[in-house]
């Protein structure tokens, strides 16, 4: 048993806490089995909960506002999301299972830390847990582990699903913290490890996730969020893709949207690859070389070839879904 102390403030200006070793506090469904496996050892926890911060709401222009604290479950549910945007709403429902969805808040999915087994293990060397003393997955039991954006200090994956599909979405982080409110883009807030690997976003000192912007961008039925995991009812990826495409009327691509989860170290996207399809008609060909070039660079480790192979298949599998506009079903994990 360690001590700690524990606020529950009621403002958020009263929540700003920069002491060494604090935790804020919304869901608990990371920090707390953390905490019981003595992996994070706060000496401060400030429980967000009574700071509201829950609602989801239209903004000008279209786009909608989703709650730092808001649950996973109540994001999923709430009509303007599965109005606006099915894809993350098929994300999230993607994620976990419905008691813990019941609980997680969209700031915590932001901010879990990774699922490597090793990190969990206060007796194996985790460069992210304890900087410097070495990473026990690089050769180690790491078919779970990622294969982009690794680095010799961490192959850890980024487990998160709904993330991926922010990713997708564009959508933008708004924090608040002593230095007052920034927004950081989705897709810029996660680190990759480097050197680094225990620093995993761009959070200062103090700084709260407040609240997550989505674009009004709508992909009309050319969406699709394809998990595939070891098993249906409650796993992370081993593979997960979320696409969106924007469509002309004459069935080509506009404009397509692409982010991967389960392979990187951060939700992983490349705009380059996203950028082959603009203008162009779905085909065999064009979803390969969009395949190719988001695994341009991945390397595996002792253990986890098969994401090599299987990431390109679930990408193309991924945008054929969404140019067809038949949406991937959660219970359907056939890949052709
Ligand atoms: Fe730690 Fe990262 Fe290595 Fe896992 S992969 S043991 S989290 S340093």
């Amino acid at each position: 048993m360690r001590n700690f102390s524990y606020a529950r403030p009621g403002t958020i200006d009263e929540a700003y806490h920069v002491a060494e070793r604090t935790r804020f506090l919304a869901g608990g469904t990371n920090l707390i089995d953390l905490m019981k496996s003595d992996v994070e050892r706060p000496a401060h926890v400030i429980d967000l909960k009574s700071l509201g911060m829950n609602r989801i709401e239209e903004q000008p222009g279209g786009g909608l506002r989703l709650g730092a604290l808001a649950t996973n479950a109540d994001t999923a549910m709430h009509p303007l999301v599965t109005e606006r945007h099915p894809l993350l709403a098929s994300a999230i429902l993607a994620g976990a299972s419905a008691q813990i969805r019941n609980v997680a808040t969209n700031g915590g999915n932001l901010n879990q830390r990774t699922r490597c087994h090793y990190f969990y293990d206060p007796d194996m060397p985790c460069n992210k847990r304890a900087p410097g003393v070495g990473c026990a997955a690089r050769g180690g039991r790491n078919r779970i582990m990622a294969v982009l954006g690794t680095s010799d200090a961490c192959i850890a994956t980024f487990p998160s699903d709904m993330c991926i599909a922010l990713a997708a979405l564009h959508a933008t982080v708004n924090l608040h913290g002593p230095e007052g409110a920034r927004s950081v883009p989705v897709r810029d807030y996660h680190c990759l490890p480097g050197k680094t690997p225990w620093i995993e976003n761009v959070l200062q000192s103090g700084e709260i996730v407040t609240s997550i912007d989505l674009p009004a961008i709508s992909f009309e039925g050319h969406y699709t969020y394809l998990k595939i995991r070891d098993r249906l009812s409650f796993a992370f990826a081993i593979v997960s893709v979320a696409v969106g495409l924007e469509m002309e009327s004459d069935g080509t691509i506009r404009c397509g949207h692409v982010a991967l989860g389960g392979v990187g170290t951060k939700p992983w996207c490349v705009p380059e690859a996203e950028a082959l399809m603009k203008h162009r008609p779905p085909s065999h060909s064009l979803f390969r070389d969009v395949a190719e070039r988001i695994m341009e660079g991945a390397v595996m480790d002792r253990d986890n070839a098969a994401k090599l192979k299987l990431a390109p298949r679930v990408i193309e599998r991924a945008l054929w879904q969404a140019a067809e506009g038949t949406p991937q079903s959660q219970t359907c994990k056939i890949i052709r």
